[in-house]
């Protein structure tokens, strides 16, 4: 399986380029592999140099460290969901397991932040879960109730409160939550890639094709060169499955977004000058929508399964023209051709909506699928593999275990079948909400 990506991802395009990118070009040994530098990979790499001062890490990515979903994605950093991608999850109990693993990755963000100083235009102001249709009051009054049995703070709203805040009239009702925070994700991950310990050696543009234990080591190859390593951890979340990690329980999904340029100083007194704000459908396959602190519009409104992952330039621009129209009915007050940018992105789910996070076989370690929330908690999970590799036990590791492990699925044809039929039920259902 070939990682490329389109190169029109706004985030990512913010940054400056970075230079002194490495390549694998012979063959190494090392105590410690990573696959996959993303938050996940990232954040493992980083707690092993910590731990380990004296041994060598190497980290490995098949394109730029942080530029695949890391950076491609909306940038909310959540503490709670309404739904889990095309699930959602309604048992109390369930619910706060769950919870408290977001919560356990906000504070690792947290404190990453804090640690290094980071600026990754960090907003917390809450989110939106919002809808056009009133009748979405009963799934909002049911949510309300579990959040208030929870103890998470949040309000109901309506049309004309909501039109202030957000600038567009589209919403009828929505539920904002105090908690979850906005923030840049390209910005995010670029300051883990620049605050690597110095004994973590990464090597992009090196795409791992495939893997053996032989005995106590473990062999990979790679597009050039070769490393045996004592313990691995794949971090490679929407690519597990293509290079056999628990084939039979993840599934790689594609998501596509745009995003507009700034409005000018008219067009934003036009939608009302509204603050930064971030809106999640109430319909699992509704758009998410962002209005940025530098007054851009980001829309998401796609999820599909897509082969290869890849989008080229023609299916990028026809899902571009469903996020045009998605803005335009937000905002038919601003011009045709504000968008800007428009990129795919990969995420990675279960059938049951829990995340990955596993000894496979001895030595050998596995953290991912955080469908549209991997930000806290990939962060938190690669910190906690790390942990979890070097035999020792915590308190959060025993939160992340705390829930249910990702259920079997079936195998392909059937597999894809099921999953199609499901978008598509689940879009109908949302169509408005696109
Ligand atoms: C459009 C979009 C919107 C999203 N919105 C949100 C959101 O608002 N909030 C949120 O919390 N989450 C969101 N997500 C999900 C979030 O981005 C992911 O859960 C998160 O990035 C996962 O991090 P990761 O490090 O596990 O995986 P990734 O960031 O996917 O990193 C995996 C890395 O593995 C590398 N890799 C793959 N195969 C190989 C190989 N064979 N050899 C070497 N390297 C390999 C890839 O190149 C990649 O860099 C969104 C995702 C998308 C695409």
């Amino acid at each position: 399986m070939e990682v490329v990506n389109d190169s029109t991802c706004s985030w990512i395009n913010d940054l400056t380029p970075r230079s002194n990118i490495q390549t694998l070009s012979s063959d190494l040994d090392c105590e410690w592999l990573i696959i996959g530098a993303g938050y996940t990979g990232l954040s493992a790499a980083r707690k092993l140099g910590q731990l380990y001062p004296n041994q060598k890490i190497l980290l490995v990515d098949a394109q730029l460290a942080g530029e695949g979903a890391s950076s491609r994605n909306s940038g909310y950093l959540v503490d709670t969901t309404l739904n889990d991608g095309f699930t959602s999850n309604k048992e109390l109990e369930n619910y706060k397991k769950k919870a408290d693993i977001y919560k356990l990755g906000i504070e690792t963000v947290k404190k990453f932040i804090k640690e290094y100083q980071v600026d990754c235009d960090w907003n917390e102001c809450g989110k939106y879960f919002a809808s056009s249709k009133s009748e979405d009051k009963d799934i909002l009054e049911n949510f309300s109730e579990t959040l208030s049995q929870l103890g998470f703070e949040h309000n109901l709203l309506f049309k004309e409160d909501l039109t202030k805040r957000l600038g567009t009239n589209f919403y009828n009702i929505a539920l904002h939550t105090k908690g979850g925070i906005l923030l840049h994700p390209g910005k995010l991950v670029r300051a883990m890639i620049d605050t690597l310990p110095e004994n973590v050696k990464i090597y992009e543009n090196t795409p791992l094709l495939n893997w053996k234990k032989v005995n106590s080591t473990i062999n990979c190859n790679f597009k050039i060169g070769s490393v045996k390593t004592k313990k691995i951890i794949f971090a490679t979340n929407g690519f597990l499955k293509s290079l056999g990690i628990k084939r039979n329980y993840n599934f790689p999904i594609t998501l596509t977004a745009s995003m507009t340029r700034p409005l000018t100083n008219d067009e934003f007194k036009l939608i009302g000058e509204p603050k930064e704000w971030g809106v999640l459908p109430v319909r699992p396959m509704g758009a998410t929508v962002r209005f940025t602190k530098d007054r851009r519009i980001l829309i998401r409104n796609t999820a599909e399964v897509h082969n290869p992952y890849k989008m080229v330039q023609s299916d990028l621009k026809k899902r571009s023209i469903l996020q045009k129209i998605g803005i335009k009915k937000r905002f038919p007050q601003l011009p045709d051709d504000i968008i800007q940018s428009t990129w795919s992105g990969i995420v990675s789910r279960t059938r049951n909506s829990s995340q990955l996070f596993e000894k496979i076989d001895e030595n050998i370690f596995v953290a991912g699928c955080y469908n549209g929330s991997g930000i806290g908690v990939g962060t938190l999970f690669g910190e906690q593999i790390a942990i979890k590799a070097s035999n020792e036990q915590t308190k959060e590791i025993e939160t992340i275990e705390a829930r249910s492990k990702p259920t079997w699925l079936p195998p392909q044809p059937f597999l894809n079948l099921g999953i199609k039929a499901r978008l598509i039920y689940e879009r109908l259902r949302a169509r408005s909400e696109i």
